[in-house]
């Protein structure tokens, strides 16, 4: 199949790898001219413009920070909608609101071409391996014939429903993850700086409905361990948060929890902290209250 790749950065670019490694012939276009080159030295075809992928390819990926962004390369001057056959896809990979989503597949569908959305779950690291969680929505003859180009990047594939059902689902689920980690940092700060130590509170949190996933797997990997080297970038998880309690206040009710993380995040953001990983949201908390929430285990590992 021909396929394009549009937003080759920390998701983008393995993405567009496996992609290759699929057997699929791959174009593709980013603003970073070195994103571009190390998709070329692995056998990938550049273009000079989304235009230009669209011509070039059946299906094209789109996997790009905001939704502004997306709708500029998809409906832009020079954007995909301007090359891509009519029959042609374009499959929306990015973490963006499900309005913008169904604007940009309504568009789309009037000229004779198709939007499926597929953001994804996990992290960098699936997308290396090819192991995304993919929320896919769309109609389903289009959701068939992408389905060959969504396997090269994802293993667990659930189906949401008509079009914008993916981004919703991906909405949701990072409103949900994101406000737990911040609940996370300010938790643990106030039990270190009340003499608890992260062993006592890992050990009683285990049994109790305090427990999740951002305790369990995500801080122990990097915030436990003093690392916000990028990851998932604080510019990134304040913007899902926004998208979420935009969509809160659309549907008639205010999101507060989601704000006072996204109110968080932004002041993350004010301190020039928007590139580093969400982890860094721990450390504002130890600098505020002259403490350290470091896993002693972990540190152990990490220095043997
Ligand atoms: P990133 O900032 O690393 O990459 C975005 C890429 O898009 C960059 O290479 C940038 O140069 C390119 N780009 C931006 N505007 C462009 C334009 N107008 N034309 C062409 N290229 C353009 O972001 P990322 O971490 O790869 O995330 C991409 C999307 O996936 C975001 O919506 C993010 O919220 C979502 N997401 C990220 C993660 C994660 O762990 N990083 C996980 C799941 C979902």
């Amino acid at each position: 199949m021909k396929v394009g790749f549009i937003g080759l950065g920390v998701m983008g670019g393995p993405m567009a790898l496996n992609i290759l490694k699929g057997g699929h012939e791959l174009t593709v276009f980013d603003r970073s001219p070195e994103a571009i080159a190390r998709l070329v030295k692995a056998g990938a075809k550049s273009a000079a413009t989304p235009r230009e992928v669209g011509a070039a390819s059946d299906i094209v990926v789109t996997m790009l920070p905001e939704p502004q962004h997306v709708e500029q390369v998809v409906l832009g001057p020079d954007g995909v909608a301007e090359g891509l056959r009519k029959g042609g896809i374009v499959i929306e990979m990015s973490t963006i609101d499900p309005q913008t989503s169904r604007r940009v597949g309504d568009v789309l569908r009037e000229r004779g071409m198709e939007l499926v959305d597929s953001p994804v779950g996990k992290t960098s690291e699936h997308a290396a391996t090819g192991t995304l969680t993919l929320m896919v929505g769309g109609n389903k003859p289009a959701i068939d014939a992408a389905t060959p180009v969504l396997k090269c990047m994802g293993t667990d594939t659930f189906y949401c429903g008509g079009p914008g059902t993916g981004h919703a689902m991906k909405i949701t689920n990072n409103l949900l993850a994101t406000t737990i980690m911040v609940a996370n940092t300010e938790a643990l700060a106030i039990g270190i700086k009340s003499g608890l130590t992260l062993e006592l509170m890992q050990e009683v949190m285990r049994t109790t409905m305090g427990w999740n996933q951002q305790l369990a797997v995500a801080m122990p990997k990097k915030a436990f361990l003093g690392d916000d080297s990028p990851g998932f970038a604080v510019r990134l998880a304040c913007k899902d948060v926004r998208l979420a309690c935009d969509l809160a206040k659309n549907l008639g009710f205010d999101a507060l929890v989601g704000r006072g993380a996204q109110k968080t995040m932004e002041q993350a953001i004010e301190q020039g902290l928007g590139e580093r990983d969400t982890a860094t949201l721990m450390f504002i908390r130890e600098k505020q209250l002259g403490i350290e929430v470091r896993q002693k285990a972990a540190e152990q590992r990490k220095a043997a």
